[in-house]
């Protein structure tokens, strides 16, 4: 059986999902698919009032089901259904996704939702494993560290992967006992509504996953501010990250959790296995076609192996299979808009006028939708904005170096710390230059999450603050009480 499918055929949830169910609602945003550029729908947008109606049907869910006070197993049994659930929808899912994503459907069902059921699972087994602490105190005392939920978290997606982002999002802040207001990005919300809809489907109370569909500016900034929300999670752009923490100081203080932008170094040392570097750095430019957070944009190689590796690149970057979302054939993505090809075009045009050279790719590619060469650009300045701006697409510049030092000061982005690469068969360099990279994530000999999901993920600088993922996820969702008893 073939995961393909017509997009004109899919019928798509036109509302928002609150207290278990589709409150209908009218298209307000238009949206094109980016695999054809077609205009096909219209994502609703809540406004204050809506956002309102969301967080007061959340806390009523939450004193109703005693989710967060009840016996910890009954949460992680309920979020072992809803994942059991996800794997049995995969491929709804993955239509309603690949429609309006950028993510085709074979890798949707093979990765993002299985990951995602997977990630649920993972965080379930906290609710019944990962409590306070007794701490030592003399014996006059008796003092321990109690954790508690926060009542409702106020979640936001960005639409690069809206299914692993929203999983990231519910799964450590269910597990923990908390309800979830989610805001899934405007142009990609149709997935998020159906996991939203499963959940109660597997026996989750109603109410305890609400999804409001919006902009940022409105219906974002409700939920940010909202006085009923008690912590923000929130993954997308290092500028809404600042927006979000502006509206969070003006609204009233609240703890949040941001994963922002990157623009992430990869380090290939002559003495590297040169055709695994190469495989490693194509596929996370050709990964989502570069619309990945931690996309390793920036390769930074010994000047010795430089022709090298750029000549294994380059034939690697040339053999991408572009094709529309929705056929399970499809290897290489579309771009999210036209207004992103526009974007990335102006980039790549300013580096080649200050001197850069395009080695490969270096405009969209010849067919419908929105689809974007493979670009590889050499010469560039460290103050290139080819090399300082998250272009958020399959572009990769190369700069090289001579020495571990100018190697590192390569590296050191002024702003920016989520994941870096490092390419070595020298053990020692690989520690000694792991301590002094600047990112909350460093991959050796590799690039890439894997599915142990247990380390967290989030930036150092204007990446984030805080962690998604790993236990930091889990905790992050409860706040915790010191109490000392005088005995
Ligand atoms: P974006 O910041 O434009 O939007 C992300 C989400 O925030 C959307 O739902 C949007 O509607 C909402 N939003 C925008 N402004 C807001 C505001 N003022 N208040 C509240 N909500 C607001 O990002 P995007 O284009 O959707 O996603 C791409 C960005 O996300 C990139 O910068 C990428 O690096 C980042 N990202 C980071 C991670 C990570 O783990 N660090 C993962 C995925 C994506």
């Amino acid at each position: 059986m073939t995961l393909s499918f017509d997009p004109n055929s899919i019928s798509l949830p036109m509302g928002h999902f609150i207290g278990g169910r589709l409150v209908p609602a009218e298209a307000v945003i238009d949206m094109h698919r980016p695999s054809d550029g077609k205009a096909y729908a219209g994502c609703p947008l809540a406004d204050a009032a809506l956002v309102d109606q969301a967080v007061e049907t959340a806390r009523e869910a939450l004193d109703r089901s005693n989710w967060g006070g009840g016996r910890p197993r009954e949460r992680t049994k309920a979020l072992q259904r809803w994942a059991d659930l996800i794997e049995a929808e995969a491929e709804t899912l993955a239509r309603l996704e690949a429609l309006s994503s950028t993510r085709p459907v074979g890798h949707l069902v093979a990765g993002d939702i299985a990951v995602t059921a997977e990630q649920i699972r993972f965080f379930a087994e906290f609710a019944d494993k990962e409590g306070g602490d007794l701490v030592p105190t003399d014996d006059a005392n008796l003092g321990m560290i109690m954790t508690e939920p926060y009542g409702v978290v106020g979640a936001i997606t960005p639409w690069n992967f809206p299914l692993s982002m929203a999983g990231w999002k519910l799964g450590p802040a269910l597990a923990a006992g908390n309800a979830v207001v989610l805001k899934p990005s405007e142009m990609t919300p149709f997935s998020t509504l159906y996991l939203a809809e499963l959940s109660v489907r597997a026996g989750l109370p109603a109410g305890l996953v609400n999804v409001v569909l919006g902009d940022g500016p409105i219906t974002g900034t409700a939920i940010t501010g909202h006085p009923g929300i008690s912590k923000v999670s929130f993954t997308g752009s290092t500028a809404a990250g600042a927006a979000i923490m502006t509206n969070i100081a003006r609204t009233g203080v609240k703890p949040m959790t941001l994963e922002l932008g990157g623009k992430s170094p990869q380090l290939v040392f002559a003495d590297a296995d040169l055709d695994l570097a190469a495989g490693a750095i194509a596929a996370s430019i050709l990964s989502n076609a570069g619309q990945a957070c931690i996309c390793g944009s920036r390769l930074i190689v010994e000047a010795k192996v430089a022709d090298a590796l750029v000549a294994a690149l380059v034939a690697r970057l040339a053999a991408v299979r572009p094709g529309p979302t929705w056929e399970e054939t499809t290897d290489y993505s579309p771009v999210i808009s036209e207004r992103q090809i526009a974007r990335m075009d102006g980039i790549i045009r300013a580096a080649i006028d200050g001197g850069a050279e395009c080695l490969t790719g270096g405009g969209r590619l010849d067919r419908e939708g929105y689809f974007y060469a493979p670009t590889l650009i050499s010469g560039v300045t460290a103050t290139s904005p080819a090399v300082l701006e998250e272009i958020f697409g399959p572009v990769l510049t190369i700069q090289t170096f001579e020495d571990e030092e100018e190697a590192l000061s390569l590296a050191d982005h002024p702003s920016y710390g989520l994941a870096a690469g490092l390419f070595t068969r020298d053990l020692s360099r690989a520690i000694r230059l792991t301590r002094r990279l600047q990112a909350g994530t460093v991959w050796v000999n590799r690039y890439g999450r894997s599915r142990d999901h247990i380390l967290p993920t989030g930036g150092y600088k204007q990446s984030g603050i805080g962690k998604d993922l790993g236990r930091e996820a889990y905790h992050a969702n409860r706040k915790s009480k010191s109490v000392l008893i005088s005995l």
